[in-house]
């Protein structure tokens, strides 16, 4: 057998297992669809110089040191805090919303109230649940927290998800808490950086071993085949290991159906000017159909004169018939994790196929939780 692992897929899941294995002298072979490494961490260069996030936002953010200093090999890191602004009534207040956004939407007297009784209340709490708050026995406590549920959450939710906030599972609100302070940081982890180079760079950098053999625009599934719990390469039977990091109903031809997503129409402007906006990300929480505007030169740290990139997001329905429409965000709740599972135990019957990502695992992972799993499954393989 010419290879020791075939790895579908060339994103942050399989470049980092990739990248393990051929440390340790695997030979691994990498198919990837798409004309380019990386997954959705792909960065571009526009003809006005500035360097894009193709797929979207993304910002290193981690309390894992195994994933960062993993990462530290292959690229150098800035340090770099994420602040992001919401327009909330026309004012743009920090979010996650904070002393300072309280501030600047009530009069000085009832700020003072708010912030003394949150004090009160939650004290040496850093951060609480928007959930916890609209449950506060306390009436002002809970008042705030209807109107920062209201203005910040329940639109955004319904626009993100198309689906009644009351729906969606607590761990995705979750994600953005309120603060007790005036820390104004979108995320709260001890290590947060952005890579020197890009994070193009990071995939050139993982995948650039002899070991390693990378196939772009080859689509793993017109050669690979799941029939009788066994792998079939090329209508042969293949003993050798795969990992999945594609969708999983997509690997078993939608026996169970399609898992459903939620995609984006990612639409990107360029401006003659040094800066659009004051932050790097705006979020349009309520009358705008788009839920962010992000601009780039804020994330890639480049000086470029008169010239800015930025990228509004429009939520849609992902539609895995039409080929132009990404799966962006998996959709969890307890139908679809049940249909997940179905899927799931087709892959447990089959020994040398193992799944990893965040469209193998149906996961709503951050790209610090995708490399950490990478690096656990590549010890349970070697075991
Ligand atoms: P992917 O990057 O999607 O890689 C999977 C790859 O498999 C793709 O390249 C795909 O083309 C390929 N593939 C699939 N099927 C096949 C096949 N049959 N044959 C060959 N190849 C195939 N995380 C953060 O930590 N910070 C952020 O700020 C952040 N921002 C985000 C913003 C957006 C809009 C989104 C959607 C996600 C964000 N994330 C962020 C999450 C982050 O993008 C993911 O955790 C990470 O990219 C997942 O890596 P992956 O390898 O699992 O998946
Ligand atoms: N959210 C919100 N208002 C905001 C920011 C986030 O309601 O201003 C909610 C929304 O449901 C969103 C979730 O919090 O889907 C997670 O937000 P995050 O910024 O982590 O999303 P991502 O960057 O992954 O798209």
């Amino acid at each position: 057998m010419k290879y020791d692992i075939i790895i579908v897929g060339c994103g942050f899941a399989g470049s980092t297992l990739a990248r393990k294995f051929a440390n340790a002298n695997k030979k691994v072979l990498i198919y990837e669809k798409r004309n380019h490494i990386g997954g959705n961490m792909y960065e571009e260069i526009l003809e006005n110089g500035v360097r894009v996030h193709k797929y979207g936002p993304h910002i290193f953010h981690t309390n894992n040191k195994i994933v960062f200093d993993f990462l530290k090999k292959y690229s150098d890191w800035y340090f770099y805090e994420h602040k992001v602004l919401g327009k909330i009534n026309d004012n743009l207040v920090p979010i996650p919303f904070n002393f300072k956004s309280i501030e600047l939407l009530y009069n000085q007297e009832k700020a003072e109230k708010i912030k003394k009784k949150l004090q009160e209340k939650y004290p040496n709490v850093k951060k609480v649940s928007i959930l916890d708050l609209i449950n506060d026995s306390d009436p002002t406590i809970k008042k705030l927290g209807e109107f920062v549920y209201k203005n910040v959450f329940e639109n955004y939710t319904a626009k993100q998800w198309n689906i009644p906030i009351s729906e969606i599972d607590k761990s995705v609100i979750n994600r953005v808490p309120v603060i007790l302070g005036y820390d104004d940081r979108y995320f709260q982890d001890k290590y947060q950086y952005m890579p020197k180079d890009g994070y193009t760079k990071v995939f050139e950098n993982l995948l650039n071993h002899k070991n390693i053999t990378l196939e772009l625009e080859h689509n793993a599934l017109e050669d690979i085949k799941i029939k009788d719990n066994k792998i079939y390469l090329d209508n042969k039977e293949y003993k050798g290991i795969v990992i999945y990091t594609g969708e999983i109903d997509e690997l078993f031809e939608y026996k169970y159906g399609a898992l459903p997503y939620r995609s984006l129409n990612l639409v990107f402007e360029n401006y003659d000017m040094n800066y659009y906006q004051s932050r790097a990300v705006i979020n349009y929480p309520n009358e705008e159909l788009f839920t962010r505007i992000t601009e780039f030169k804020y994330l890639t740290n480049q000086i470029i004169d008169k010239k800015t990139t930025i990228l509004k997001e429009y939520p849609k329905t992902y539609d895995y018939k039409d080929k132009n429409n990404l799966p962006y965000y998996a959709i969890i709740n307890e139908e679809n994790l049940k249909k997940y599972n179905q899927y799931k135990d087709l892959v447990s019957k089959i020994p040398n196929l193992y799944l990893c990502g965040r469209l193998a695992e149906y996961k709503y992972y951050n790209m610090d939780a995708v490399i950490e799993r990478a690096l656990n499954l590549y010890l349970e393989i070697m075991k």
